[in-house]
């Protein structure tokens, strides 16, 4: 059995929880402390039954309440050598967190969950994301990559369940209220999806396995959970009604893949 949900989503922080036959893994954990409990305990989690916590990239969306959280619950960081150095600049690496390195071309098991990390092209120092199994069904989780590569798609083609960024509306982002320096940042090739480039991944995919399409990590300034809905669900030709959005308060609550 593989289930997860989805603590929060968004530029104010991203957290993921899978679960495989009762091995429970965070995704980020951008969140802190005590939302990151608070939001376990509506799952109906408690931090003890969390065996690790996978770490995309250093952005505090994504980082910003790992160490406190695995120094509060004594559990495991998996993470890159570039993200842990990163943080480790910033002094957010706390001493005494057990830490395993990881990295873009080997899987691991933690218990019966198998853990595959891949390369992402983003701005910053080592990212990866991750395609977690239970050895029968595949969840794939993409979020924070400038643009889609042969080798993601390669990766996410026959998945049962996808968690995909749809960050931004092109028209939205560059008629909108931010700084010209950001936009482009936004928008360059180290930055984020926007909802055309998800549909155009996933046109890149096979698709005929997959259970759960979840749009994700939509800006609030620069999206609408229309446009991005309507995308994904013309990419994988199905009604928009099938397709689901995490939210920045409520993530989503748990779907079996
Ligand atoms: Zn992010
Ligand atoms: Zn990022």
């Amino acid at each position: 059995m593989l289930r997860f949900a989805s603590l929060a989503s968004g530029s104010k922080g991203n957290c993921l929880v899978a679960d495989a036959d009762g091995t429970r893994v965070l995704v980020d954990c951008g969140l802190n402390l005590r939302d990151t409990e608070r939001r376990l305990a509506r799952l109906g989690l408690q931090p003890g039954d969390i065996s690790g916590l996978l770490i995309t990239h250093e952005h505090g969306d994504h980082a910003h309440g790992v160490f406190d959280f695995a120094a509060a619950h004594g559990i495991t960081v998996y993470l890159t050598y570039g993200t842990m150095a990163a943080l480790k600049a910033e002094g957010r690496v706390i001493e005494g967190v057990r830490m395993v390195f990881v990295n873009g071309r080997e899987s691991f098991f933690i218990d019966g969950l198998q853990v595959a990390p891949f390369t992402v092209p983003h701005d910053a120092r080592e990212p990866v994301q991750y395609v977690l199994s239970d050895g029968e069904r595949r969840l794939g989780v993409l979020t924070d990559i400038g643009a889609p590569t042969a080798h993601v798609a390669q990766v996410l083609s026959g998945l049962s369940a996808l968690v995909l960024e749809t960050n931004y509306d092109r028209d939205l982002l560059w008629n909108g209220g931010y700084p010209r320096w950001l936009k482009q940042r936004i928008a360059g090739p180290f930055g984020h999806l926007d909802n055309e480039d998800s549909a155009r991944l996933l046109g890149a995919l096979d698709c005929s396995k997959l259970k759960h399409l979840i749009g994700a990590h939509l800006s609030q300034q620069n999206n609408k959970p229309e446009l991005a809905r309507a995308a994904l669900a013309r990419a994988v030709n199905c009604e928009e009604s099938w397709i689901q959005l995490a939210t920045q308060d409520g993530g989503f609550d748990w779907r079996e893949a």
